[in-house]
């Protein structure tokens, strides 16, 4: 693709009604990112064909620019149709074969631009490979439809979420200092500077400012770059977004005064030590969160910043680990459930080191984790219906239990925080 030539170049832009009402931004934010590929790409041309059906689902090809395009295709007046997504095309993988075969038969080559996948020509081996790829992309490309307008909206210096943020006024997606609250999250940093807690700094505020903030609230208040005018969105930077409140200075030592805090409440409810890491190869930090007085429980890699919550840690963990602890006499039954649950265990841990070796790419990992992952699950369900003894002993043990559980048995625990998904599971 790069630095070829066309004659004639088509951008197919497709926006279905429900993805209007959304936003407005959608068939614009289409057009500049295909413009913005044809440059990134060094992409030469004579002509530049726009197609843009507004208001039209993938579910059917009954679309009048598409039937032009098509048209055009035909009369060999296309060299090059370059779209988003391959959904901009279609999402049935008929249409989308029809659609190829008809390029293909005219020497036209077709280009969608996604994330991850970059599809050259329409040539035999994609046509061949698509239907095996279609279900990852569907989910994939809601996700990134989405990402993508608000891409566009972070790029006009607009703040992209519906709500506003606390100590800013909000006019039609435009951020400015609200005068009243800003004085309050400036309070709040500067308690936190100076080495108080939440409760107190709740209670100051309350006294300063007749206004009840949670002392979690605070918390979340805190950890909030914003308020020195950093806003990342897909991991880039934006400075232009939020007007600053407080200085960076004053929102790192607050983090580091808050950090000390932290670390001094010795926490007992965290069953793992250090055993858990990510795909990334960092040992997954502990993570505390409150909301409504409820505790969660996480681990986060402080590389690919994501986390996943201790429950469903556990929940995928337990099998191995009360197979593995020999629990009790199993039914004929469980028995099988468990070794058929290994094998899939296996599986997982042997496609993850072909991944990491290099054998297959991320493509084929995504996908075939996902399909494993989803066996392995409907397994798990099973065992959870067949064993509720072994479970339930897990349950009613006391945390402190639950950590020795982990301590004797578990050794490290490889977890891919994209996918939700442990990889490995390594038993002392
Ligand atoms: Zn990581």
């Amino acid at each position: 693709m790069k630095n070829e030539y066309y004659s004639t170049v088509a951008l197919y832009l497709r926006v279905s009604t429900r993805e209007q009402a959304i936003n407005g931004y959608s068939i614009h934010a289409q057009e500049n990112k295909l413009k913005r590929y044809l440059k990134d790409q060094k992409i030469k041309y004579d002509d530049l064909i726009i197609f843009a059906d507004e208001g039209f689902s993938a579910g059917s090809t009954n679309r009048p620019d598409f039937l032009r395009m098509e048209e055009a295709i035909k009369n060999d007046q296309i060299d090059l149709v370059l779209a988003t997504k391959l959904d901009r095309i279609s999402r049935e993988p008929v249409d989308l074969e029809l659609f190829f075969r008809v390029c293909q038969l005219h020497h036209t080559d077709v280009a969608a631009i996604t994330g991850e996948i970059k599809i050259d020509t329409a040539n035999g081996r994609f046509v061949t490979g698509i239907l095996s790829l279609i279900s990852k992309w569907e989910r994939e490309t809601t996700k990134e439809r989405t990402f993508d307008t608000l891409v566009e909206i972070c790029e006009d210096g607009l703040f992209p979420y519906g709500y506003t943020p606390y100590g800013y006024k909000k006019t039609n997606k435009k951020l400015f200092i609200d005068e009243t609250t800003s004085q309050i999250v400036k309070e709040i940093f500067s308690c936190a500077e100076s080495g108080n807690p939440l409760e107190l700094i709740s209670k100051k505020i309350k006294i300063l400012y007749d206004t009840r903030i949670r002392s979690d609230r605070i918390g979340t208040i805190l950890s909030k770059e914003y308020y020195y005018g950093k806003f990342v969105y897909g991991g880039k930077s934006y400075y232009n977004i939020f007007p600053a409140i407080i200085s960076k200075d004053t929102f790192c030592n607050a983090q580091a005064v808050r950090k000390k805090r932290y670390h001094a409440i010795q926490n007992k409810n965290f069953y793992f030590c250090n055993q858990l890491r990510c795909t990334c190869g960092s040992i997954l930090c502990r993570r505390l969160t409150k909301k409504k007085n409820k505790r969660y429980y996480y681990y986060y890699c402080p590389e690919c910043k994501k986390r996943i919550n201790q429950d469903r840690v556990i929940e995928e963990l337990l099998p191995d680990l009360l197979r593995h602890a020999d629990h009790k006499s199993l039914s004929k039954e469980l028995k099988y459930y468990r070794r058929k649950h290994k094998y899939l265990s296996d599986r997982i841990e042997r496609l993850y080191e072909d991944y990491i070796g290099g054998q297959i790419d991320g493509q084929v990992y995504a996908f075939t984790l996902s399909k494993l992952s989803a066996d392995r699950d409907s397994i798990l369900k099973k065992i959870n219906l067949k064993c509720s003894i072994g479970f339930s002993d897990f349950y009613v043990m006391t945390n402190e239990a639950r950590y020795e559980l982990m301590e004797t048995y578990v050794s490290h625990v490889v977890i891919d925080l994209k996918l939700m998904v442990i990889v490995k599971i390594a038993m002392k």
